[in-house]
């Protein structure tokens, strides 16, 4: 059961062939066992989520299911969820809970899905690994004493080892893609302004977006439909209709495709075995039609720096609202105000944040505003450039997800420029607020490979139908690691 992906069980649903409350129960085995779940879920909503099972059921009876009733998933503890804690991974929101629900979480609830549990994160999002957690890192199911990538490495790894059949993810720089391309499944970073960041928890506002991950590009269609739309709520929002991703999957057949392959995304830095699957992907795509097109992305290898400035800086002021009074951790007795805010804000924060909080008021600061963030927003304008120009000539871009396949637990915790450079292929879209996604196209010593597909903006429809048309023809993404049963 726990093998089906999201469109079975969808089909299994509805033949009466399985209860929601029979999925459910299954599931939640699954997670109770510490061998399968690996850390990957910070909090676990059983009662909750059978309740839902059951309403989801009596909705079928009643005639009133769609694709989605009864289908369980998790949430990135990053959406916050009423009544049930939010910690951004974060031991200054270790206690929090929020009124409301966010947007994506409300429309997948309304959409029938049931909620398994919160899962697993770097702090506040930051980090391309998972170490950064409060609640400890994840185990990458392929090989448990790898990272499974991050910032959405719960959500990854409890889609791999088959805990839940979709998750929600979040990428303000990479952490749908990178996690998924490391625990080979699916995920896609929507278009900025698709999906709404209403109830999810800021980290850097220009750049952040929620999005689906699951084991098939047709799953995670099925779960952006359910979530994708205007919200009035979140002023960023896009006010435009959104394509029917599902029913989309035949429209936009690979034969003929324009294909851009740009040579700043095949040069030094990427492993030699994560190379030959994406050569071999490439092979794999031209041979069901694709037109493979040499392109330049001439400003690419300046994302990193641009990123780490425009993302820091975003997040010293999103992150100013932890100050011991309004939101999360107080500390004990403090002396005054002043002895509040600093060390509410020193024990709550984990050092990564700190050092982002920390390059983010330096780079704002009077004197380095121009020299910093003006030139990074430049550079910002320059890589959109790049990508309207090459979205001229071609359908999709086509690159390596990750420099690397899952790497060991620790190798990197302690280096925050290698942590950060694992995001140098994902960052791009971004920055251009690209949409883009990631999928299985291969092994190397038996760890995942990704492959990253990157369309203009507002063509999730042409992207997922790309990526389903390259999974009816290969099985990369049916594998299942080893001892999961
Ligand atoms: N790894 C990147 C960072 O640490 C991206 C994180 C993300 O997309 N949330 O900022």
């Amino acid at each position: 059961m726990h093998e089906q992906t999201i469109a079975e069980m969808s089909r299994a649903l509805a033949a009466g062939e399985v209860s929601s409350v029979e999925l459910t129960r299954g599931l939640l085995a699954r997670i109770e066992r510490p061998e399968l779940a690996g850390n990957s879920f910070i909090t676990v909503t059983a009662e909750q989520a059978l309740a839902e099972a059951e309403a989801a059921d009596r909705a079928r009876a009643a005639g009133q299911a769609g694709p989605l009733t009864g289908v369980p998933i998790a949430h990135k503890d990053i959406f916050c969820t009423n009544d049930v804690r939010t910690s951004c991974g974060s031991h200054m929101l270790d206690r929090f809970v929020a009124p409301y629900d966010a947007t994506v979480v409300e429309r997948l609830r309304a959409a029938g899905c049931v909620m398994l549990g919160k899962t697993n994160m770097d702090e506040f999002a930051m980090g391309s690994s998972n170490e950064t957690s409060w609640y400890g890192p994840v185990e990458n199911p392929w090989d448990r004493s790898r990272v499974p990538g991050g910032s959405s490495g719960g959500s990854a790894a409890a889609v791999a080892a088959r805990l839940a059949p979709g998750a929600t993810g979040t990428d303000t720089g990479g952490s749908i893609r990178q996690p998924a391309a490391l625990c080979g499944i699916t995920g896609l970073k929507p278009t900025y302004g698709r999906v709404s960041r209403y109830g999810m928890v800021a980290f850097a506002s220009s750049l952040d977006q929620g999005g689906p991950m699951a084991r098939t590009a047709e799953d995670c269609a099925l779960l952006l439909d359910g979530m994708a739309g205007f919200d009035p709520r979140d002023s960023t929002s896009i006010e435009r209709d959104v394509d029917d991703c599902a029913g989309a999957l035949d429209s936009y057949p690979l034969a003929g495709m324009r294909v851009g392959r740009p040579a700043e995304y095949f040069g030094d830095g990427m492993a030699a075995e994560v190379r030959e699957a994406v050569d071999a992907a490439t092979q794999q795509l031209a041979e069901l039609g694709a037109e493979i097109v040499d392109i330049s992305l001439p400003h690419t290898e300046l994302s990193i720096p641009a990123y780490y400035v425009v993302a820091p800086a975003e997040a010293s002021s999103n992150l100013s609202r932890y100050d011991g009074v309004r939101f999360g951790h107080r500390c004990a007795e403090p002396s005054d105000v002043l002895d509040l805010y600093e060390r509410s804000r020193a024990e709550g924060f984990g050092d990564e944040v700190k050092r982002r909080i920390m390059v983010g008021t330096y780079a704002l600061s009077a004197g380095y505003y121009d020299a910093y963030y003006l030139k990074a927003q430049q550079i910002r304008q320059l890589i959109s450039d790049d990508f309207r120009k090459a979205f001229s000539d071609v359908d999709l871009i086509l690159g390596p997800t990750s420099p690397t396949t899952a790497f060991p637990l620790g190798e990197r915790a302690d280096d925050p420029v290698a942590m950060y450079l694992s995001d140098v292929y994902t960052i791009a879209a971004n920055l251009a607020g690209l949409p883009a996604l990631s999928m299985p196209a291969g092994f190397a010593d038996g760890l995942p490979v990704g492959v990253q597909l990157i369309g203009d903006h507002f063509s999730e429809g042409r992207l997922l139908a790309a990526a389903h048309g390259y999974q009816q023809a290969t099985d990369w993404h049916r594998q299942a690691p080893p001892g999961i049963d």
